[in-house]
């Protein structure tokens, strides 16, 4: 394997990490983090488990709240409620999925824009869309950093976005765009799909099927960012995959992100950014809305 090529998202990580525990240190201040995880699903109590374990040591205070499964979406209301007034608190997660008795949308608008540091509140997703300064999206925040590390400035290439999520695909394209970029999305009622993609110097791939996109939808030298986590049983043995072939990828692509140890470290480290950002504009409120960056000329 040509590891030059291997994006090491582990790497990344730390040093985001470690930038954010040392401006911490600098500052002398100790960011609050509420972690809310509702119900039992083993996957997000090991999301919860790694992101508390974190925080802890960038020297976050992390709070945990584990409600049982039934908790009502009142209950769940009067918390955040409580969390949004509570000075020592910057920032809120609410880890997803919820429960199927509790309305996601409703919930996720009750969290403070300020303590939103998983930036999916309308109020930031309309900031990110308008190029002002918000919350933005942990995964696509990291994404894009593993861009610039790897491409340096990213104005002009175009980039595909594989998946319109609310979560991912979508926040993505929005700061590739503000990046300069020219961006093509491609979900699931798209024709040609691996057409258009083979046009991209940039894939990102967040669509949640494993090994979806393999070399036939590359174009040489393209840069690969595989967002997808899919579980599979291979041989006897349960594994996790990318939605990108990685072997089949790995000769045609300049580089690309291995799944695990790409796209998911830097998840939880951007979650950390963004909780100190929340801080420290807590701390210095502004009175006026940013003006929007020139990317919308
Ligand atoms: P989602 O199910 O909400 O969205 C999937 C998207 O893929 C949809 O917009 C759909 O239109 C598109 N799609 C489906 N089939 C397609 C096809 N054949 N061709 C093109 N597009 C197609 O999923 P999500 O929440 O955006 O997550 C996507 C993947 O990323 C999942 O594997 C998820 O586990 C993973 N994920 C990883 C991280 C991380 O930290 N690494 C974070 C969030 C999500």
């Amino acid at each position: 394997m040509n590891s030059l090529k291997v994006i090491d998202g582990k790497a990344a990580a730390a040093r985001v990490l470690l930038q954010v525990k040392h401006d911490i240190a600098a500052l002398g201040i100790q960011p609050g983090l509420a972690v809310i995880l509702v119900g039992d699903d083993p996957a997000s109590q090991v999301y919860v488990r790694n992101k508390v374990l974190r925080a802890e040591e960038t020297g976050i205070r992390s709070l945990e709240y584990r409600l049982p499964a039934d908790t009502g979406q009142a209950s769940l209301l009067a918390l955040i409620a409580r969390l949004n007034a509570d000075a020592q608190v910057n920032g809120i997660l609410l880890q997803l999925p919820l429960p199927a008795h509790i309305d996601e949308n409703r919930v996720l608008q009750a969290i403070a824009p300020g303590k939103d540091v998983d930036g999916f509140h309308s109020e930031n997703v309309g900031g990110l869309s308008q190029g002002r300064e918000v919350l933005t999206p942990c995964t696509p925040s990291g994404c894009m950093q593993l861009l610039h590390d790897t491409l340096g400035d990213l104005s002009g290439r175009h980039a595909v976005v594989i998946g319109r999520s609310n979560i991912v695909g979508k926040p993505m394209a929005a700061l590739l765009l503000q990046a300069h970029c020219s961006v093509t999305v491609l979900h699931s009622r798209s024709q040609n799909a691996a057409q258009l993609c083979r046009q991209a110097d940039i894939v990102i791939a967040a669509v949640g099927r494993p090994r979806m996109i393999d070399a036939s939808w590359l174009k040489p030298g393209c840069v690969v960012i595989d967002v997808g986590i899919n579980r599979i049983e291979d041989q006897g043995r349960s594994r996790l995959v990318g939605d990108v072939d990685f072997d089949s990828a790995l000769p045609v692509a300049s580089a690309i992100t291995p799944v695990p140890g790409g796209v998911g470290p830097m998840t939880i480290a951007f979650l950390m950014k963004n909780t100190l950002t929340a801080a420290l504009q807590q701390a210095t409120p502004r009175s006026l809305p940013e003006a929007p960056c020139p990317s919308t000329c």
